[in-house]
């Protein structure tokens, strides 16, 4: 990069603090949830403001630097970052603000959903958050989102009040339903698409109570019954319950276990009698307890931890899931973890969501292109050695591919067209061919009126021909 631009950038800057591949804490400023999502960049801007955003974005493209925006960090093929580029790291920008009156939260746009369900927690609300709480509010956003509260409350996108948006151009500007409504209805869905968002504000709910919920795990002989019971819990149709049934060999367990957190947003004799067919299955484990919401979100975090490589590879699947099909998943994948021991902090997620609220909005109303009662999960293998990159991506894109057989089987023509869940789908990712759907002729109109000279391209980028 040359040092004469880096120097004017540096000047410009009013309270940035930047990283070089000569400063002090340069590799700690590369950190991504996963090792393969790591570039070196050219040089990392964390700011503290919008102004300095807009000096940031002006000034690499006078220069003809890469831009790359990183909010949690949590992309594993390096979305969020740049080789020898500008990254704009928001990591300083975490602020929450709750205006109880409204019962509004706003969120600057580097936070992480831990800051969000804590600092709502303090005033009894709550809002549609990720399940795991170290992902960032920002891509998770963009990208539509999921959580344990999209039964009664829908997507995060349809909690959205309104965004504050830095444009390649530099302009700032808020896109609500009544100020630029066409950039609003591109962020809910398509949002990485257009510029930097400093600022999300989102509505929240009454969230006193606490709720039922925790870890039940069961050997593996059961997995046939246990994705009955998750079924059939899935099936009474309950929007303040949820379930996420995870395959994988828990630390100190011999074999792979079919582990289930369970969710009731109710009292514990509501969450015992929604789960009660299956936990009277005998889980060897089990945690369940009331607890505070704002704890929910880090219950997977001790499987979902920063290090190793991985691989995210998007799964979609019709409920009821078949347990035959779990059973083949399941022996190949204990298969494959116990012929390289290296894979052995993999799992498959298959999630069971109350997916009714989030179709009562129509494709058409956001970007978000995928609403549906069709199931998301996700093949997330880890593993230390870079020369299996190749290996370990290809065995998950075939099992990623039997998933998608899995769906063809089973769901009508309207279905099999169904576009995968941006968020869990990668770019590079070949079994993922349709993202935008219904919606990509108006996004490529916006995309030339909002970022004409493609400079947000790193995440399912929306070709401008
Ligand atoms: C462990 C784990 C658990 C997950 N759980 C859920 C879940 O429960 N529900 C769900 O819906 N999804 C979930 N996801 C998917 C998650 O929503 C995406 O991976 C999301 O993109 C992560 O956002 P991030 O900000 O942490 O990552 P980053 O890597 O920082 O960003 C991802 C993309 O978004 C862009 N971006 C981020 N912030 C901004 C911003 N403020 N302005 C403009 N662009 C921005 C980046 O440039 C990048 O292209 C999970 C992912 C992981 C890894």
């Amino acid at each position: 990069m040359n040092p004469e631009a880096l120097t004017t950038l540096k000047n410009t800057l009013k309270s940035s603090v930047v990283y070089t591949p000569d400063s002090e804490g340069y590799e700690q400023s590369l950190r991504r949830w996963s090792n393969t999502g790591i570039k070196p960049a050219g040089v990392v801007v964390m700011p503290s403001e919008a102004e300095d955003i807009r000096t940031a974005l002006l000034w690499a493209q006078e220069n003809n630097v890469d831009i790359a925006v990183k909010g949690g960090g949590h992309s594993v093929s390096g979305t969020s970052s740049s080789k020898d580029g500008l990254v704009i790291d928001l990591s300083r920008m975490t602020k929450v603000t709750v205006d109880t009156s409204n019962k509004t939260l706003s969120v600057q746009g580097g936070a992480t959903w831990k800051e969000v369900d804590e600092a709502a927690g303090e005033h009894g609300l709550a809002t549609v958050g990720g399940t795991v709480n170290h992902t960032g509010v920002g891509g998770l956003t963009l990208g539509g989102g999921y959580g344990w509260l999209s039964g009664l409350y829908g997507l995060t996108i349809d909690n959205l009040l309104s965004a504050t948006v830095v444009l390649a151009d530099g302009r700032i500007l808020t896109a609500s339903s009544t100020e630029n409504p066409d950039l609003f209805w591109g962020l809910r869905g398509a949002g990485y698409n257009f510029g930097v968002v400093t600022n999300f504000t989102y509505q929240a709910y009454d969230q006193k109570n606490p709720v039922f919920a925790g870890l039940a795990s069961f050997t593996p002989d059961k997995l046939e019954r246990v994705i009955e019971e998750i079924n059939a819990s899935l099936l009474s149709s309950d929007p303040r319950s949820g379930a996420i049934c995870i395959l994988a060999q828990p630390p100190g367990a011999l074999v792979p276990m079919a582990n289930v957190i369970c969710f009731y947003n109710g009292t514990y004799e509501e969450g015992s009698k929604h789960f009660g067919s299956l936990l009277a299955l005998e889980p060897t484990v089990n945690t369940i307890k009331m607890i505070p919401y704002s704890q929910v979100n880090s219950l997977q975090n001790p499987m979902a931890s920063y290090g190793d490589r991985k691989s995210f590879k998007g799964i979609f699947y019709h409920p009821p899931l078949d347990p035959k099909f779990a059973r083949i998943i399941m022996n190949d994948f204990t298969e494959k973890v116990h012929s390289d021991p290296d894979l052995l902090a993999s799992g498959i997620l298959l999630e069971f969501f109350d997916m009714r609220k989030v179709c009562e909005v129509s494709q058409s109303d956001t970007a978000f292109a995928s609403r549906s009662t069709t199931q998301n999960g996700i093949i997330t293998l880890r593993w230390t050695d870079e020369k299996k990159d190749a290996e370990h991506r290809g065995w998950a894109r075939e099992v990623q591919a039997r998933w998608k057989a899995e769906l063809d089987s089973k769901a009508t023509d309207a279905e099999k067209d169904v576009p995968q869940y941006i968020n869990y789908a990668e770019p590079g990712d070949s079994a993922v061919t349709n993202i935008y759907g219904e919606n990509l002729t108006r996004l490529k109109e916006l995309k030339a009126k909002y970022d004409p000279r493609n400079v947000f391209n790193k995440m399912q980028p929306i070709s401008l021909d």
